[in-house]
């Protein structure tokens, strides 16, 4: 039987993190990050978070080879077995050709790519107000989805930050990056007929629910 071996694809705000996080809970499998992966690593100060630091600031994407390497590291993990969701890779034409011979390698085919539609308006809308839980990476929205305790993580009470790359100059060159480098890889997905279509828009069932129906949508099941 197919594995879950998915991909989130949409742009910057288009809600691949909340949806990818409750992706992983029902299936039970790992979510993928690679911003996450890069904001720990600049938190940190490791040398992976030094050599990106620069590039994520100015809303620029980090160099291939950089994520590619990081990603299939990551994927060679055993947690990957039962499948995975990359959140945020590919970017790039070259990431996505990176991951076919990484994939193949480990004989794990992509099932799909999950594309959220989003318009340039509800982009703006949905980043200006943003917040991030700097310790466990859930966000929060200011308006549209705020924590019980202003500023505050429902989960584990650290206070919430803004992502320094949400500034309104930085989300318009991110917004540009996707359109020019990002956006251009979904014909490389349409070709072997994986790419699923999903409004950015959470319906009246709820998150949970439209992610449940999504999962049974693709042929898989939830793991509980
Ligand atoms: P968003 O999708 O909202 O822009 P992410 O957290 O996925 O946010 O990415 C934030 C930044 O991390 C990007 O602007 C880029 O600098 C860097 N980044 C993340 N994933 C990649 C990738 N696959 N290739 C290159 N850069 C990446
Ligand atoms: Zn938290």
């Amino acid at each position: 039987m197919q594995k879950p071996n998915l991909i989130i694809f949409g742009a910057p705000g288009s809600g691949k993190g909340t949806r990818s996080a409750v992706l992983a809970e029902i299936l039970e499998i790992p979510q993928i990050a690679t911003g996450d992966i890069f904001r720990s690593n600049i938190k940190n100060m490791t040398p992976l978070g030094v050599k990106v630091k620069s590039y994520m600031d100015k809303g620029e994407l980090v160099p291939d080879e950089t994520v590619v390497e990081m990603v299939s590291e990551r994927l060679s993990h055993p947690d990957c077995k039962n499948g995975f969701i990359l959140d945020g890779f590919p970017r790039t034409l070259s990431q996505a050709e990176a991951l076919d011979k990484i994939l193949k390698g480990l004989g794990k085919p992509i099932s799909a790519v999950i594309n959220l539609v989003i318009s340039d308006e509800e982009i703006v809308r949905r980043v200006s107000g943003r917040l991030v839980c700097p310790t466990c990476q859930a966000t929060y929205h200011k308006t549209m989805n705020p924590p019980k305790n202003p500023d505050i993580c429902d989960k584990c009470a650290t206070p919430l930050a803004s992502r320094p790359d949400d500034a309104p100059e930085t989300v318009l060159k991110r917004l540009e990056v996707f359109k020019s480098s990002t956006l251009p890889i979904l014909k490389h997905y349409e070709a072997m007929g994986v790419v699923e279509m999903v409004p950015s828009e959470i319906s009246s069932a709820g998150l949970k629910a439209d992610m449940e129906a999504l999962v049974k949508r693709l042929g898989f099941k939830a793991a509980k």
